[in-house]
C-alpha cells in the first residue's frame, strides 16, 4: 500500500556501501563493496524479508535504512523523503531528530542492546524522549506523512501511562518497569527491546534477526508476538534473517542478497516454493527438507565447492560457484530482471523453470548442450517500479542470465 502521495514508506534506490579495509603486512587499504545496487521498496504495513549467507550485507542494509550507517552511494527515502540528503529539505535536521517516532530497530542480541544501568521502565520510555515527545516540550505539527505519530509534548503521566501499556502488549507486567534487564531472561529482554522499537508508535522497523540469539522454544513466542504487533499496529517490517523458516513465516516479500547485491525478489511463498536463481536454489537446498525439497548435503558441498574463477566485479557475482554457469556470465555481471511468473507453475510441487545445460571441463558451457527447457517467459522491462512487481502474482526479480 502506497500512502498519499503515491510513495511506498521505504525506498532503497541505487544504495550501496563500501568498507576500508587493511590487508597484508603493510596494511595496504582496499575497498570490500558490502552493499551494491540495492533498489528495494517497503509498503506499508508489509514485511519485506531479506535472507543470504553471514557477510552478504544484510545487516549493513538494514543499518542504512534507520540512518545508523552513510551510505557510500545511492539514496534512502522515508515516507517519500532522502535520510541522507541535508540539501533536499530545509528542515533536514529536523526530520532527523524526529526520526526515532517513524522508524525503529530491533537488534539481534537483547544483552547488549539494553543499558544494564537504566531500568526497564527508562529504557523502554526513552524513544519518547530522543522523538521530541517530552513534557514541557512542543516540537510542532509533523508533516512526516504515511507513518509515526504526531509530533506534540507528553506529560511525565502519560508517558508512564504508555510504557506500562507497552509493557503488557508485550507480555510483561507493570513491576517489570523497575527492573534492571540482567534480571530477565534472554526471551524477556528482546520483549523489553520489541517494547522500545514500538512506544513511539513507528511505521517501519528492521528487525535484524532478532530471535538468532535465543533459545528454539522462546523464538517462536517472540516471533508470534512480532507478527502479532505488526497485524495490530499496521507495521512495515525489513526482517533480516538467515533463517529461512523464518523469514518465509514472516514475510510477504523477500530479497535474496548474495555479495552485497540481491539476486532475487518477489512474492514469499512464490519464491520459497519456486526458486529461479541458482543461488536460492541452491540456499533452499542447503535447509535439509525445506519446502519439501530434497537435500543431500553431498551434493550441496559439491556445488558449492568454488570452481576455478577468481571472485570479480567483471562478471557475475555467484559465476565461481554456479553450476548453470555459461561463458556469457563471464562477459559482465548481470543486472536485475523482472521475471514473470512462468506458465503452469501455480502449485507448490511445481518445480521452478530450469535451464538443463552441461558443464565443461572449464566450467563454461558446452556449445552443444542446447537447453532442453527454455527460460521461463519473460518481459523486456527491465528494472521495474517494486511497486508494479508487487501488483504481479508469483513474478519476481532475478539478476541471471537464464532469465536474459
Ligand atoms: S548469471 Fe550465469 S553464473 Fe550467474 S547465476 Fe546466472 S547462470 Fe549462474
Amino acid at each position: 500500500m502506497q500512502d498519499a502521495s503515491g510513495h511506498a514508506l521505504v525506498q532503497f534506490q541505487q544504495l550501496g556501501r563500501d568498507f576500508r579495509q587493511k590487508s597484508g603486512l603493510l596494511g595496504a587499504r582496499r575497498s570490500l563493496r558490502a552493499v551494491h545496487d540495492v533498489n528495494l521498496s517497503v509498503l506499508h504495513g508489509e514485511v519485506l524479508g531479506v535472507v543470504g549467507e553471514s557477510g552478504c550485507g544484510k545487516s549493513t542494509l538494514g543499518r542504512m535504512a534507520v540512518g545508523l550507517l552513510t551510505p557510500s552511494r545511492g539514496v534512502v527515502r522515508i515516507a517519500g523523503r532522502s535520510l541522507y540528503d541535508k540539501k533536499e529539505h530545509k528542515d533536514h535536521a529536523r526530520f532527523r531528530r524526529s526520526l526515532s517516532g517513524l522508524v525503529q530497530m530491533i537488534f539481534q542480541d537483547p544483552y547488549s542492546s539494553l543499558n544494564p544501568r537504566m531500568r526497564i521502565g527508562e529504557s523502554v520510555a526513552e524513544p519518547l524522549v530522543c522523538s521530541g515527545l517530552v513534557p514541557g516540550r512542543t516540537a510542532g505539527a509533523d508533516p512526516l506523512a504515511g507513518g509515526g505519530e504526531t509530533a506534540r509534548s507528553l506529560d511525565r503521566g502519560e508517558i508512564t501511562r504508555r510504557t506500562l501499556d507497552m509493557l503488557a502488549q508485550v507480555g510483561l507486567d507493570a513491576d517489570a518497569a523497575k527492573r534492571y534487564p540482567h534480571e530477565f531472561s534472554g526471551g524477556q529482554r528482546q520483549r523489553v527491546a520489541i517494547a522500545r522499537a514500538l512506544i513511539t508508535r513507528p511505521a517501519f522497523v528492521v528487525c535484524d534477526e532478532p530471535t538468532s540469539s535465543l533459545d528454539a522454544s522462546v523464538q517462536s513466542q517472540v516471533l508470534n508476538l512480532l507478527r502479532d504487533m505488526q497485524e495490530k499496529l499496521g507495521l512495515a517490517y525489513l526482517f533480516i534473517s538467515h533463517d529461512l523458516a523464518v523469514v518465509r513465516h514472516m514475510s510477504d516479500r523477500v530479497a535474496v542478497m548474495y555479495q552485497g547485491l540481491v539476486v532475487e525478489e518477489g512474492e514469499a511463498e512464490a519464491l520459497f516454493t519456486r526458486p529461479l536463481h541458482p543461488y536460492t536454489q541452491l540456499l533452499l537446498e542447503s535447509v535439509p527438507g525445506f519446502a519439501g525439497r530434497a537435500a543431500s548435503a553431498p551434493a550441496v558441498a559439491a556445488k558449492l565447492a568454488p570452481l576455478s574463477l577468481a571472485p570479480s566485479r567483471q562478471h557475475c557475482p555467484f559465476a565461481p560457484r554456479c553450476s548453470q554457469r555459461m561463458p556469457v556470465c563471464l562477459e559482465s555481471p548481470p543486472e536485475l530482471h523482472f521475471v514473470s511468473e512462468p506458465q503452469g507453475a501455480a502449485s507448490e510441487n511445481d518445480a521452478a523453470p530450469t535451464v538443463n545445460r552441461t558443464m565443461d571441463s572449464t566450467g563454461g558451457l558446452c556449445p552443444q548442450s542446447a537447453p532442453t527447457a527454455g527460460p521461463p517467459e519473460k518481459t523486456k522491462q527491465g528494472r521495474t517500479e517494486d511497486t508494479a512487481l508487487a501488483q504481479q502474482p508469483g513474478a519476481r526479480r532475478v539478476r541471471c542470465r537464464l532469465f536474459i
